[in-house]
């Protein structure tokens, strides 16, 4: 390869650059194909990059991760506070040395309150998943744990676009339920349980519709058959 410059090398150092500055370019070989960027090589995609990334660095909490691009971001910072055990539950706020009156779940005021509890094992909880299972014609198990729920979601055998609707059914389920959660303790009486269910309809509706081309999500089919709805 040959190399035109205005203004030649005088001295030592610059005669020693463009030998060298020579020596590379000789190695490279230029190809008519278009250019690309290669990663590990394969070609280069921002989902590989993460996937390596969640692989080496993040491999204990690697579902911890895992981003749900049809929630909004606030639910997905939810969920991932709840994945990590870091919702402000009441269980969490005695681990840190917050001193609280009462320790047992305001839904029930049975229990010691707690994420698998409030969320799946407290009466209210079971009463608003069993009408969520109603609403959708699915049999959702009984999950023993959070952890239990997170891989029911990864493995239940449904095609794609199904296990996205009951994803975002399942994250507006465990919003509302929190949401209730906090009407109560903060006494915010706009918030009752008679609106969970209505709330989880409307809410996961809403990230859906917004997500998707508006022809392909209709309110009357949600309100009947959710999973056939894209
Ligand atoms: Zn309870």
């Amino acid at each position: 390869m040959e190399i035109f410059l205005e203004k030649k090398p005088r001295y030592g150092i610059e005669v020693e650059n463009l030998q060298q500055l020579n020596q590379i370019l000789n190695s490279v070989t230029l190809s008519q194909t278009r250019d690309y960027w290669t990663w590990n090589g394969d070609l280069f995609s921002v989902s590989k990059a993460r996937k390596l990334i969640d692989k080496h660095d993040l491999s204990p909490h690697v579902n911890v991760t895992k981003w749900c691009n049809q929630a909004p971001i606030k639910i997905n910072i939810f969920i991932w506070r709840l994945k990590l055990c870091r919702l402000a539950t009441k269980k969490n706020l005695i681990a840190r040395g917050i001193e609280i009156e009462n320790s047992g779940c305001c839904l029930c005021e049975e229990t010691f309150e707690d994420e698998n509890h409030i969320f799946l094992h407290c009466d209210t909880s079971h009463q608003i998943w069993s009408k969520v299972a109603q609403w959708t014609n699915i049999s959702l198990p009984s999950w023993s744990s959070l952890a239990n729920l997170w891989a029911w979601i990864d493995s239940v055998p449904i095609r794609k676009n199904r296990r996205l609707i009951v994803t975002i059914i399942i994250y507006a389920t465990l919003w509302n339920i929190w949401r209730l959660r906090n009407s109560i303790i903060f006494e915010d009486t706009k918030f009752r349980k008679s609106h969970v269910i209505d709330s989880i309809v409307v809410s996961s509706f809403n990230w859906i519709y917004a997500r998707f081309s508006k022809s392909s999500c209709n309110w009357n089919q949600w309100l009947q058959y959710p999973l056939h709805s894209l």
